[in-house]
């Protein structure tokens, strides 16, 4: 295994892949053993896996230095041709199911791969390939708008994520007066929004017509590879949610206001969690990284192995630092069989969750390297979050470490960031149903019921003196509405799952951490539903579990003095 600086990158020759593949599925087509087939199906594997790992490395590279022109021109090269990937990618499905060895192939490959497959081609076809292109369009077009935004406040002039310190800044003043400004932008935009987003809605619309759809709903979903629960169950989710949680995080809210002193909180405080400041870990970022590594030693061999690798062979990049791009993920490097985890340290509690959350996420691709089809890497979203959230709360008794005299206050904060966050990512959710079940719907009436459910599921959040807001133009600056539909659900589910995963932690260490890693060794080999079945954790679906885990956070969160914080 090579460190990651001497990984080698070569620029991926897309005339070269393509006839590569149509020579390997000429000869896929013409054998005569099923035994063949399967031996050049995964030659095929081989030569995409090449592929997407060079794609991945050049992005790596890319962000952890934006100002390189070697992989700005390569990023902008990878872009370029991704389209005619997805394109060789659908020719190779399609010969895969014209197979006269399939039975054979599905007891080699599993029935999920051949779903997946099929669930791949229901989203495309040539018919609508003008107009996926266009989609790309409107939706780069609203990042575009998003990140026009020029603000000028305290002597210099700032985008949209540089005015979100001030809109969490101890004087309330302050928060108040950025809060303005930064809705002023959006409110002075939101023609351009609702336009952008009407056409967005109008063509999602067609282009699930002429896929056979009967609406963009069911589209979105199998654009999101949901097999095994549907827009009914979702429904019935998000009605234990307010009959369960609402409540819960209004009661949080209360706290909130009483530890802050103020007669009612505005919108403009709802952010700002503690009057003496969030906690902070105790010492600077090299600290934080031996932290890491004694804790991931002392939880358990698997653990240990797997972060001695990540330092080692320089797995991760954590700091911030000129030039570097902004905020934190995780990917896999599958020819390298290596995960990287990248983030911006700077000082906040966010540095310890990134820690834990993104090391979730890497742990996972580790463990389920052994796995050889691209297809069943990777879990579906909401599944895979739950590798990284559960991390968050398998790591508690090493907070200390890190938090020192705040570890209750950072412990209070996490445990009431799901409780607080859930109702809203339902409420994304329903209001995504509404406009894709209702495509013909003005831009005002999307405002409007907006606002409704926003008070359904918000209750105690309040406008005074903002009108964009007050007319429920509060979703405009949430990109997972415009960019990937009916993605974020996928983050509520996935928490409550962790709370499950914190529940048993609490409750028998051994056996949790045992059903935890199984399910990560299962990376995407079962849906969803299975995956928590395999895991011994109840489906959030299940009539009761929602509540039967609200009961015990909300004890968790009872046994914690805040009022000092
Ligand atoms: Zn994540």
């Amino acid at each position: 295994m090579e460190k990651f600086s001497n990984l080698k990158y070569e620029r991926v020759d897309i005339e070269e892949f393509k006839s590569a593949i149509s020579d390997l599925l000429r000869r896929f087509n013409r054998v005569e053993a099923k035994e063949e087939q399967l031996k050049i199906l995964s030659e095929i594997e081989n030569k995409r896996i090449h592929v997407l790992t060079m794609s991945d490395l050049c992005y790596v590279r890319f962000t952890l230095n934006t100002k390189d022109e070697f992989y700005v021109a390569e990023m902008d090269y990878v872009d370029e041709i991704m389209p005619e990937i997805d394109s060789i990618v659908t020719d190779i499905y399609k010969n895969i199911l014209k197979s006269p060895y399939r039975d054979y192939l599905e007891i080699e490959k599993g029935s999920l791969y051949f779903k997946k497959i099929n669930f791949f081609l229901k989203t495309f076809s040539e018919e609508v390939k003008e107009l996926l292109k266009k989609e790309n369009k409107l939706v780069s077009e609203y990042g575009k708008l998003l990140a026009s935004a020029a603000i000028d406040y305290k002597g210099e002039v700032r985008n949209l994520s540089q005015m979100k310190p001030f809109m969490v800044d101890e004087d309330r003043l302050v928060r108040e007066e950025a809060s303005e400004l930064y809705y002023g932008f959006m409110s002075d935009n939101m023609d351009e929004f609702d336009r952008n987003f009407d056409e967005l809605v109008k063509l999602r619309a067609e282009i699930a017509d002429k896929l056979g759809f009967s609406s963009f709903v069911e589209l979105g979903y199998y654009r999101m590879e949901r097999m095994d629960y549907d827009a009914e169950m979702v429904s019935q989710y998000r009605k234990q949610v307010l009959a369960e949680i609402v409540p819960v995080a209004s009661k949080l809210r209360k706290r909130q206001q009483e530890r802050l002193g103020l007669e009612k909180l505005e919108y403009y405080d709802i952010n700002y969690m503690f009057k003496s400041g969030n906690p902070k870990p105790q010492g600077e970022p090299d600290w934080i990284v031996e932290q890491g590594r004694k804790m991931y030693e002392e939880l358990s061999e698997d653990t240990k192995t797997f972060y001695n690798i990540m330092t080692e062979y320089e797995l991760m990049d954590l700091v911030a630092k000129p030039g570097k791009s902004g905020g934190g993920y995780c990917t896999f490097l599958t020819e390298f069989e290596m995960p990287f985890v990248f983030s911006n340290f700077n000082g906040t509690e966010a540095d310890i969750t990134v820690l834990t959350h993104e090391m979730g996420h890497a742990f996972q691709s580790y463990k389920s390297s052994h796995i050889s089809e691209i297809e069943l890497k990777d879990p579906t979203m909401e599944s895979a979050e739950i590798h990284s959230m559960s991390m968050e709360f398998f790591t508690y008794p090493w907070m200390e470490n890190f938090f020192k005299a705040d570890v209750d206050k950072f412990k209070f904060m996490h445990i009431s960031d799901g409780v607080l966050f859930i109702p809203y990512g339902v409420l994304v959710d329903h209001f995504q149903h509404y406009v894709y079940e209702n495509p013909t719907d003005s831009p005002e009436m999307r405002r409007k019921m907006w606002r409704k459910l926003e008070k359904m599921y918000l209750p105690e959040i309040e406008y005074s003196g903002n009108q964009y807001l007050q007319n429920g133009g509060f979703w405009q600056k949430q990109a997972h509405i415009y960019e990937v539909p009916f993605y974020y659900i996928d983050y509520t589910l996935a928490q409550i799952c962790a709370y499950q995963f914190y529940i048993k932690d609490m409750e028998n260490h051994e056996q949790a951490w045992k059903d935890y890693v199984n399910l990560c060794s299962l990376g995407g080999t079962k849906p969803f539903l299975e995956l928590l079945e395999v895991a011994n954790l109840k489906s959030p679906f299940e009539k009761g579990t929602v509540g039967e885990i609200m009961e015990f956070v909300d004890k968790q969160l009872n046994l914690i003095d805040d009022r000092s914080f």
